[in-house]
């Protein structure tokens, strides 16, 4: 690939495709372990997928673009909709590949992967592991080998995992405490975020010095929401387990639960698993909480008190999987609060280290209220920080990687 082509990055989310686009010659040009992640030349998102879908994008310097997508009610159709819009870009006639955000990648890929239909036919496997991500993930590749075949003949696909990162946890942190024929199928703890986990860990040095190196905590607060212990900037411990159900409450996923519950529900309430799996993923967390939101602006802007208790049981669970993996680390050098609720919201950082002042850790609040990047007070025993993560670089940046190695 020259370094006027450029890499297209998809990340399919439910209701969502964000995407951006990266020059090649800007990636080469630029130093991954830099504070700043290199800037995309276009970035933009299709939402409110399958209802009402809208493109939002800024197709030059100038002006964003709003549209309504008429008749486009799935991810294929959306992203046939979003190449035919990115065809009169004179960047995308030179796509050389397209990188795509995977969330599991099992235990079989732990590095990015050039997808052929046998790997499609591998990731396909991992779907009942993820079913809230995966498959729009790879409805995401399936188009892209559609629009994109024929063209150029080899725009590559490569698949980016959520999972990848987290192989270096030892196996303390993975294993479940179960027979062995069960660990022997692959049912172990895993981990999710690690594209965002990559992002803020690959900076971390050039922004926080050599602290970065020591026990650092991140909490990746969106959507989904998991924390992650770093070790030299190694991934050591996660609170997401073997599918991204586990750890933290999230806007509409429970967090650890009581496996009594599950086997209550599919016995006592004969609920079908399908049913069961509905609940967990699209009807608990901060929505089932509230009745209201899974939303946390919304919950922050409301004054029913089940939203306030929503929010005080979320910051509740994080403090203690903080603190749970401050133990897995022997202690906390440093937090990193990261993603849309991390990044954006003082009063729930607030409300997550105030738990944390057994263990030393105190915000600086005018700091906190104006967004940081340093948020602890000089006396604080945990630097705390809010660092903005950025996934499209580390899939751009990956992307490149792996179709050159596989060249
Ligand atoms: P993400 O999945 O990273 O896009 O994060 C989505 C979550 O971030 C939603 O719950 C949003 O309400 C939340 N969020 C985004 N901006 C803010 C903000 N300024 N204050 C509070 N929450 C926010």
């Amino acid at each position: 690939m020259t370094p006027d082509a450029s890499i297209l990055v998809l990340n399919c989310g439910s209701s969502s495709v964000k995407f951006a686009v990266y020059e090649v010659g800007a990636i080469e040009a630029s130093d991954p372990s830099a504070a700043q992640p290199v800037q995309a030349a276009l970035r933009g998102q299709i939402s409110g997928l399958p209802a009402s879908a809208r493109l939002d994008w800024h197709p030059s310097e100038a002006v964003p673009v709003r549209e309504a997508l008429s008749g486009v009610s799935d991810h294929a159709s959306a992203l046939a909709w979003l190449f035919d819009r990115l065809d009169h870009s004179p960047r995308y006639r030179a796509v050389g590949a397209v990188g795509h955000r995977v969330v599991h990648g099992g235990e079989r890929f732990a590095e990015p992967v050039v997808v052929d239909e046998a790997i499609l036919a591998a990731l396909e496997a991992q779907v009942p592991l993820a079913p809230l991500h995966q498959p729009h993930n790879l409805a995401g590749i399936r188009a892209g080998c559609q629009a994109l075949g024929s063209r150029a003949g080899d725009v590559k696909q490569v698949a980016c995992f959520d999972t990848a990162f987290h192989t270096t946890q030892p196996a303390l942190h993975t294993t479940f405490a179960l027979p062995l024929s069960m660990r022997e199928r692959g049912v172990r703890r895993y981990g999710f975020h690690g594209l965002s986990y990559q992002s803020i860990a690959e900076r971390l040095r050039a922004i926080a010095g050599e602290r970065a190196e020591g026990r650092v905590i991140v909490a990746h607060l969106g959507n989904g929401a998991s924390v992650c212990g770093l070790r030299a900037r190694r991934s050591h411990r996660t609170s997401m387990g073997m599918t991204a159900l586990d750890g933290l409450v999230m806007g509409s996923r429970p967090g650890s639960l009581d496996i009594g519950v599950a086997l209550f529900a599919l016995s006592t309430l004969a609920m079908s698993v399908e049913q069961l799996s509905h609940l967990l993923y699209n009807e608990s967390g901060l929505l089932g909480l509230s009745g209201i939101s899974n939303d946390v602006r919304t919950l922050l802007g409301s004054i029913d008190p089940r939203a306030a208790l929503a929010l005080e049981i979320f910051c509740e669970r994080a403090a203690q999987e903080i603190a749970a993996t401050a133990v897995a680390l022997g202690g906390c050098d440093m937090l990193v609060f990261t993603a849309g609720i991390g990044e954006n919201s003082p009063a729930i950082r607030e409300a997550i280290v105030r738990r944390l002042a057994f263990m030393g850790a105190a915000l600086d609040a005018s700091a906190n209220s104006a967004g940081g990047p340093l948020l602890s007070t000089p006396q604080s025993a945990i630097e705390v920080r809010a660092i903005p993560t950025d996934e499209e670089s580390v899939i751009a940046r990956s992307t490149l990687a792996a179709v050159r190695a596989a060249s």
